[in-house]
């Protein structure tokens, strides 16, 4: 196992029924360098002879400055490898992991407006971005788009609200593809498909960058809309969350 190190699990905690966050640190103590947006990989050993290593990647949720611990968040998936490793490890358990890896960060460019698109999940590295983000927030736009199926599914909301209460300019969209009752919608929520919100956003590529995070049909689906709005590939940052 090449360039891995070991990491111990500190505490693990239900975000939503299906994700939980983890905070690991590394054995020696030393804090993992890393920018905004990155992740991280999990190695398995091979579960048996002629059986490859398992690799697993997740998003770095750490908020720079906050803390040294890595802050991870992990979606259930049934019967999955890294997941049932994962949602059963308990505090003191250690893993192989390596990285940071990653394109998907903040880069010295000037849209006018960023548009940040994620499904589930998929908002980790926004979380980490945030305090990159509002750095930006006086001379550009920031709108930050999650969408996941019900209102029990939402992860990371009141951090990325707190910060839309303090930024006027950073726009925080809470969109539900599983609720149907409109009345009791907040401000933030909305019902539909993230990528739904591109006719009230009006994104051009004059002003915008678009990055799209997680679910690889939500990224396809949003990436064909924003072709057809003229966006080039160097314009749509995307990172599918596939095994
Ligand atoms: C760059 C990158 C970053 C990622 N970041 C995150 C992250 O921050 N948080 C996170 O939770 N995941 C993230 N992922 C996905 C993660 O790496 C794993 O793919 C996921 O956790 C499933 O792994 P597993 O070993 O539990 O399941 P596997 O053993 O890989 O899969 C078990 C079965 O479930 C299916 N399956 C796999 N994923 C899903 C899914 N999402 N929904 C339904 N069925 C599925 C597989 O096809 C397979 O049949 C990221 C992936 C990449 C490439």
């Amino acid at each position: 196992m090449q360039n891995t190190f070991p990491v111990t699990l500190v505490e693990a905690t239900l975000l939503t029924p299906r994700v939980r966050h983890l905070k690991l640190k590394r054995l020696d103590g030393t804090p993992l360098e890393f920018t905004p947006g990155q992740f991280v990989s999990f190695h398995f050993a091979a579960q048996g002879e002629g059986e490859k290593e398992v690799r697993r990647s997740y998003s770095l949720a750490s908020i720079p400055g906050k803390s040294n611990e890595i802050e991870l968040a992990l979606g259930y998936v049934k019967g999955g490898i890294a997941s049932e490793a994962l949602f059963a490890a308990e505090p003191g358990d250690t893993f192989n992991m390596s990285g940071p890896y990653g394109r998907l960060i903040l880069r010295d460019e000037a849209p006018k407006r960023y548009i940040l698109v994620a499904t589930n999940t998929g908002v980790t590295p926004y979380r980490s971005m945030l305090p990159a983000l509002a750095e930006r927030l006086h001379h550009l736009k920031v709108v930050i788009l999650l969408g996941v199926q019900k209102k029990e599914d939402a992860l990371y909301s009141a951090d990325f609200l707190a910060y839309a209460k303090q930024y006027p300019n950073l726009d925080f969209r809470l969109c539900y593809s599983r609720e149907t009752e409109k009345d009791t919608l907040q401000a933030f929520e909305y019902l539909g498909y993230v990528q739904a919100q591109f006719d009230l956003l009006d994104p051009t590529p004059d002003n915008d960058i678009v990055y799209l995070c997680g679910n690889p049909n939500m990224i396809d689906a949003a990436y064909e809309l924003l072709k057809e709005r003229g966006f080039s590939a160097q314009q749509v940052r995307r990172e599918k969350y596939v095994s």
